[in-house]
């Protein structure tokens, strides 16, 4: 009998929304982007010479680097670029988070953050929000090996402002402070100018949602030299190529163009808020959703059901049968036209149940 799997390294992997194949489906699941990358995207998938495939990529991602530090105004050598931010919190979870003491994040919260402590055996110790699914900032002035939180949080949407994370990120010198800001385009305000004033803050965000790019895999961490030092060494230490050449040119591409970027982030803040007042008229309550997904529970329907008929319809959004959230349904802001079809659906469904 062999007994190797006494030593095998168990993990209890991140399930990720659905991505149905079948046609048809108003895939409302997964906080995708509904429009296209930027125009200059297409521009270089089509030019693309297949001929570079055979070289490897640039190591230090230098093309995609210098257009993210130009945009966000710092240096080169304080940006680090992974494969979506899935990558780059990994990362930096294994190079940050080395103490016996336990880390801390809120109990309703992006859920592959237990994953990665599980399987890179940090001692983690979740902090309850309040009511309103805010974070109390005083949970997180007790002892701890590090600190990670989105802002806006996901699945709630609750954005925390600026002066909320400096007094966190104040009080906790000893450790570092990861702001996971996946959604902070869709109109909260970022926390990165404090990267400037703490050498302890590192600042993620990604171009899957607000940059129409999941599918391509683009992450990235702005902090202080020190701190994207220490993450390269980790990074270079695992696998020096992570990002490949057509990807470090596409998102290139997309950081530079601006103007587009700003027009979709509009677009999806204006069809959010009227997402908003059309659940309320279905009898929805919201959170005020600073991201471009809404997160809504019903007040007679039971959000397991509607999300079960929405699927039935072909409507995909997302629920969890989870302590605190199971009344929840999370809705990705789709196009003004994919969203009038959800309210449609949902105003048959609710219609049928409250009779
Ligand atoms: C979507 C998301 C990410 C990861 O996105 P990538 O596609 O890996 O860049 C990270 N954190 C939160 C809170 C997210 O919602």
């Amino acid at each position: 009998m062999s007994n190797w799997e006494q030593n095998v390294r168990r993990a209890v992997p991140y399930t990720p929304g659905e991505q149905p194949q079948e046609s048809g489906v108003i895939k409302l699941n997964t906080n995708e982007n509904p429009f296209p990358p930027s125009p200059g995207v297409r521009k270089i998938l089509d030019d693309f010479d297949t001929d570079r495939l055979r070289l490897y990529p640039q190591p230090d991602c230098s093309a995609l680097i210098t257009a993210i530090a130009e945009r966000y105004g710092v240096k080169h050598s304080q940006v680090f670029v992974g494969v979506g931010s899935d990558d780059v919190l990994s990362m930096a979870f294994m190079t940050f988070f080395n103490s016996d003491k336990p880390i801390l994040f809120p109990d309703v919260t992006y859920s592959f953050y237990d994953v990665w402590a599980d399987v890179y055996k940090i001692p983690y110790k979740t902090c309850p929000l309040r009511g309103d699914f805010t974070i109390d900032p005083d949970d997180y002035k007790q002892p701890n090996g590090g600190i990670v939180f989105p802002n806006p949080n996901a699945p709630t949407g609750v954005c925390e402002s600026v002066d909320m994370i400096e007094d966190v990120v104040k009080a906790n010198p000893s450790s570092v402070v990861i702001i996971d800001e996946a959604y902070i385009d869709f109109g909260g305000e970022s926390c990165l100018r404090l990267t400037e004033k703490y050498d302890n803050l590192l600042v993620v965000q990604t171009f899957s949602k607000s940059r129409s790019m999941a599918g391509m895999r683009i992450g990235f961490a702005i902090g202080s030299e020190r701190l994207i030092k220490y993450m390269n060494d980790v990074k270079f230490s695992v696998n020096s190529y992570t990002m490949n050449t057509l990807t470090l040119l596409c998102g290139r591409a997309a950081v530079q163009d601006e103007e587009y970027f700003n027009k979709c982030c509009g677009e999806i803040i204006n069809i959010r808020e009227y997402s908003k007042e059309k659940l309320k008229d279905l009898g929805f309550e919201l959170t005020d959703s600073k991201s471009n997904f809404l997160f809504a529970k019903h007040k007679t329907a039971k959000a397991r059901d509607i999300f079960e008929s929405l699927k039935e319809r072909k409507i995909y959004v997302r629920y969890w049968d989870k302590q605190r959230i199971s009344d929840y349904l999370r809705i990705t802001v789709g196009t003004r036209g994919q969203m009038d079809k959800l309210f449609c659906a949902l105003k048959d469904i609710l219609k049928g149940w409250t009779l």
